[in-house]
């Protein structure tokens, strides 16, 4: 509906302000910061190293290994640290969204380890986190088909928005809001990562992902921009 506004200010199509930088932890074979506005993640990549214990190891190929977390301070209400199912799904979601561009096979026997953390949660921490994962794996040398994009694109009541804030996402006129997080592989039709927490029409669908593409085109130069920071230093 053409005359929704949205909380922010923003228009329905506009992304919150991003920010990327990679090589943020000097320790980690790779690193990155990436944030949506509030949002921000960080992650950083350990490997490719020989899995332990050996049993687990697969000839074969090397396995990608993320554990996702928000930090206890990184919400309003202090969390209680530690894994909980949301964390283990979302390093799920996260390793089938960037798997698809890494080639494990030439990693037999290896784990790559990728650490994601929120520092600071407003909504779309999955998408924050797979941009700065992605960036990481890049950082770290990681051979990579491309980069992964994502974001999270949504229905408030009727109206189809981008990159939704914590306010947006417990919007409750009307239809109520749905979110739709989406990871794809940048300059490419291959998407990795569809998620839907609410309803959606399926003849929307094609609108939302059109919406995504034209997003995670913006996060593409976001990104590309941070890496050739740190490769023409
Ligand atoms: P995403 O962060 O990818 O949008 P969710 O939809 O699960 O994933 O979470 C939406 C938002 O809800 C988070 O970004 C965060 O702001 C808030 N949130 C999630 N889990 C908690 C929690 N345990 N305590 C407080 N806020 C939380």
């Amino acid at each position: 509906m053409v005359n929704f506004k949205r909380s922010s200010g923003r228009t329905l199509t506009e992304m919150r302000k991003m920010y990327a930088k990679v090589g943020v932890i000097p320790n980690a074979d790779g690193s990155a910061i990436f944030s949506f506005g509030d949002t921000v993640a960080i992650a950083a990549v350990y490997g490719p190293r020989q899995l332990h214990p050996q049993h687990m190891q697969d000839p074969a190929t090397g396995i990608l290994r993320v554990n996702y977390d928000l930090l206890s301070f990184s919400v309003y209400e202090r969390k209680k640290p530690g894994p909980s199912r949301r964390s283990q799904e979302i390093s799920k979601v996260t390793e089938w969204a960037l798997s698809p561009v890494l080639d494990l096979k030439e990693f037999p026997n290896t784990v790559i380890d990728v650490q994601v953390y929120i520092l600071q949660a407003d909504a779309g921490t999955r998408t924050a986190g797979i941009n700065a994962a992605s960036l990481a794996l890049a950082h770290a040398g990681i051979p990579m088909r491309n980069l992964v994009c994502s974001i999270s694109v949504g229905k408030l009541d009727k109206n189809l928005v981008v990159d939704l804030d914590k306010e947006e996402e417990d919007y409750d006129e009307g239809e109520g809001a749905t979110d739709f997080p989406i990871a794809k592989i940048a300059n490419s039709d291959k998407y990795t990562l569809l998620q839907l927490d609410g309803k959606i029409q399926p003849e929307v669908v094609k609108k939302v992902l059109d919406l995504a593409d034209k997003a995670c085109d913006e996060i593409y130069e976001v990104q590309k921009k941070a890496l050739k920071e740190v490769t023409e230093q």
